[in-house]
């Protein structure tokens, strides 16, 4: 298929494995080179076309908490239950969130209690429900990082023009950067390199991760999510490192513009504001990192049409090691829970529910254990 296959070339792929090995075998260190891959959707193309097993021994593939759903705190879950258990709401999400785990229930087990909650595949969805029943409330479930906020701060700003009073946002987007550099500073972690995500980059350019080079003299290339897209990517950070550079490179430049997307990033700076503080899931509070809906739209946000009183800040139980995968510093297969109680069907953490997750990418791809990893 064109487009596609040029991009899964296996000749190629084996030329890059060579190089990744040649490069690779001029790094002299005790320990191994341990590389991030920030992006969910980086950790399924490694494992779905067995990158990870093709790399040299000095180099270890952490995979980082970008995932959106994988990050969000049970209480937003129970704080989506609220609004979804108010008369008259439709809620509406994408499919992933709907069986993330809560304090008390998902909003599919609230679906299954009679709330009205509805998949929908765009915000556009969302706001033609809200046209089609204006007496009800529909409220969207905006999640992600800067991929998705072009796409809800544009419905939000159609919603305005169209004066519709009974559309609102439960804005839980997230940025990029900020969790970055709390990765960075967490001590456990000891990172020699990124593969920052492509489509994030695509919304927001390159220029907003001179921080990780410049404060914390990590290198970084940002990525597609084919296999040569990544193949070369790692080539292309290892080069980096054997030459001792720390530089911000686009791998991706066929869909990534260094400046990013203009249109993009005005409607997001339009509806958007950073919050002084957001709780992650796994990575506790990190300031700056989530945003909210900007006061002169406040009639579309559903925190303040719904009077939210935030749900109290709950944890994992002990025995499930979320946090700690999330955080990279725990494989999948180290939580007691992996494959057994915690699995595709039944899965107690938003790792194993999201496609996007590492638990799922794991179980799916047959990493059940140390020795197949
Ligand atoms: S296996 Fe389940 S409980 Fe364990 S870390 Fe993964 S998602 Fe969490």
């Amino acid at each position: 298929m064109k487009y596609i296959d040029e991009f899964r070339d296996p000749a190629k792929a084996r030329k890059l494995v060579d190089e990744i090995h040649k490069l690779a075998a001029t790094i002299q260190r005790d320990t191994p080179l341990q590389l991030m891959e920030f992006c969910g959707g980086h950790t399924h193309t490694l494992f779905k076309y067995g990158i990870e097993a093709m790399l040299p021994a000095n180099i270890e593939m952490v995979h980082g908490p970008g995932c959106p759903v994988c990050v969000l705190p049970m209480a937003r879950v129970d704080d989506c239950v609220a609004i979804a258990e108010q008369p008259g709401v439709i809620f509406t999400t994408f499919g992933d969130a709907m069986r993330v785990p809560g304090t008390r229930k998902s909003l599919l087990q609230a679906k299954a209690d009679g709330c009205d909650v509805r998949m929908v595949y765009s915000p556009m969805d969302a706001l033609a429900l809200a046209r089609k029943h204006p007496d009800r409330e529909v409220v969207f479930f905006a999640l992600g990082f800067e991929t998705t906020m072009p796409s809800t701060a544009l419905t939000l700003l159609q919603a305005h023009r169209e004066g519709l009073k009974n559309f609102s946002l439960f804005c839980n987007h997230i940025t990029t950067p900020a969790t970055m550099r709390a990765i960075l500073t967490d001590p456990d972690l000891r990172l020699d390199g990124f593969l920052a995500p492509g489509h994030v980059s695509m919304v927001i350019g390159a220029q907003p991760y001179d921080f990780v080079t410049r404060d914390y003299h990590k290198p970084l290339v940002i990525t597609g999510f084919e296999p040569l897209d990544i193949l070369q990517a790692l080539w292309m950070l290892v080069k980096q490192i054997a030459e001792g550079r720390c530089e911000v490179e686009n791998q991706y430049a066929r869909i990534v513009p260094q400046a990013g997307n203009a249109a993009g990033l005005k409607a997001i700076a339009e509806v958007y504001e950073t919050r002084e503080h957001s709780e992650f899931r796994g990575l506790g509070n990190i300031g700056d990192a989530g945003i909210q809906i900007r006061a002169a739209y406040a009639a579309y946000d559903a925190e303040k049409k719904f009077h939210l009183q935030a749900a109290a800040s709950a944890h994992d139980p002990e025995h499930l090691k979320c946090a700690d995968v999330l955080r990279g510093v725990m494989k999948p297969w180290e939580c007691p829970a992996f494959g057994k109680e915690c699995n595709p069907q039944t899965p107690l953490g938003a790792l194993m529910v999201s496609p996007e997750g590492s638990c799922a990418a794991y179980y799916a791809y047959g990493k059940l254990a140390k020795r197949s990893a």
